[in-house]
This record gives structure tokens, sequence and C-alpha cells, in this order.
């Protein structure tokens, strides 16, 4: 299966610097892309980036009608996005998402017929005290019940340890494998046919390191931030996602 790398704008860009970072994107063979832009901007990317999927950085708990602020998985399928994703730490943190949140986001997502990109991680206190496990299995945990009707093509998880995001520090190879095997074993536990599952790796991938994660079993693509930013370095991470 070829590898998925999403590119996660978050709060940033405007029309004509998307339409100069989208100039330097040119598609990759063997490699599935998905850019996650602002909600404003989805639109504008639905009738620009030819060949690549589009996605959100969030959606409503809420179905349509009396929710002002807010934005429905329907509303994000009309628009033609493939996938949204959900409980991003900057919003768990940010936001106060909870774990039951996340889970009713993904529920709304499926129902639209999204797929969620589900993000799960610990943070540095919950690293250095241990919890590594505990924590990500509790992020997985809350996601339980809505697994026994979904195939393996209709969720992605993300595993991206919050210390990691925007810091320039990666976590290292031995860190990643160790949480994604947990994770793949983790979902083998609940469906043999999980074992297709797209788990990603985040935080801090730059083209110095893309090579290294993306190599690991279990590692099957990346949810990329800051350096999506910047074409040339996500044109280089993508071509060595596919290899
Ligand atoms: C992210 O925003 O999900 C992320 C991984 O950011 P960065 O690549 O900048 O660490």
């Amino acid at each position: 299966m070829n590898k998925l790398v999403v590119g996660n704008w978050k709060m940033n860009g405007r029309l004509a610097a998307n339409e100069a970072l989208l100039a330097g994107l040119v598609p990759v063979a063997g490699l599935e892309v998905v850019l996650c832009p602002p909600f404003p901007y989805l639109a504008q990317l639905a009738q620009r980036a030819g060949g690549v999927g589009l996605g959100a950085q969030n959606l409503s708990a809420f179905d349509d009608g009396a929710c002002t602020g807010e934005v429905s998985a329907g509303m994000l399928a009309d628009l033609g996005c493939s996938h949204v994703i959900i409980g991003h730490s900057e919003r768990r943190a940010l936001f106060a998402e909870s774990d039951a949140d996340v889970a009713a986001k993904m529920a709304r997502a499926v129902a639209a017929g999204l797929r969620p990109i589900v993000c799960i991680g610990e943070s540095l206190v919950e690293r250095d005290a241990g919890l590594v496990f505990e924590v990500v299995g509790r992020q997985l945990a809350a996601l339980e019940s809505l697994l026994p009707t979904l195939a393996a093509d209709q969720f992605v998880l993300a595993y991206e340890p919050v210390w990691a995001i925007g810091s320039g520090r990666a976590a290292s190879a031995e860190q990643v494998a160790e949480v994604h095997d947990f994770i793949r074993a983790w979902l083998l536990e609940r469906k043999p046919a999980f074992v297709t599952v797209r788990i990603l790796y985040g935080g801090s991938v730059k083209p110095e390191n893309a090579a290294a994660l993306f190599a690991l079993d279990n590692v099957d693509g990346g949810l990329i931030g800051g350096a999506a930013l910047d074409a040339a370095a996500f044109m280089a991470i993508c071509r060595q996602a596919a290899g």
C-alpha cells in the first residue's frame, strides 16, 4: 500500500501565498498526499490542488443547525474533503478537547464519509513519567466502541508525541518504532483486518529525518506541520515517503 503524507497547514495561509505554495507541489508517483488548510481555504484548494486529497483540521461534534461558529462533517464532505484531522494536540491543549470529544468527532466524520486522521500522543511530562503506553492506550480506548463497524481504510491514526510537534526535535526511530508497534498490536487485538490501518508519525518531520522514519515497520506515512508550508521541504519529504 502506498504511504500517506498529510500536510497540516495549521492556522497559516492567505489566498496568494497558498497559490504560490501549491505552484511548488508536483505529483509524486506511488504516494497519497492530503493537504489540510484552514477552513476558509478549503474551497480554494478544492479547485486548485489536482491529484491531491483535501482534508480539514477539525470538525464539529454536532450536526448541522444552531451551532454558531462550527463547521459540520457534512459541509466538509460537500466541499470535497476526503479526510479530517481530529484530536490534534493543539486542539486538545488549547481548546480542551477530551478523548470523548475526539471520539464524538470521529463518529461524525465517519458518518459523513470522511476519513478521520485521529491524533494521539503523550506530553513530555507523561513520557518522563514512563506513561507513554498508558496515555496512548487510553486515547485509543476512547475510540474502541467505534471500531467494530469500521473497515481498515475508513480511518487513520497519527502518533504525534506532543513534545515533538513544532519543536524541531523529532522522536527517535526507536521511540517511534515502539509506539507504532504498540498501536498496531492494539489494533490487531480488535480486528485482524486492521493490519492495513495507516499509522502516521508526526512531529518535526523534515527532509533530513524523513527517510529513517518512513523506513520503519508500521510507519505508513507522516503528518507534516511546519515543513508542509515550504514547497521544497514538503516535496523532499514526499519523495522519501514514496521510496
Ligand atoms: C503537526 O502540526 O501535526 C506537526 C507534526 O507539526 P510539525 O511537523 O511542525 O512538528
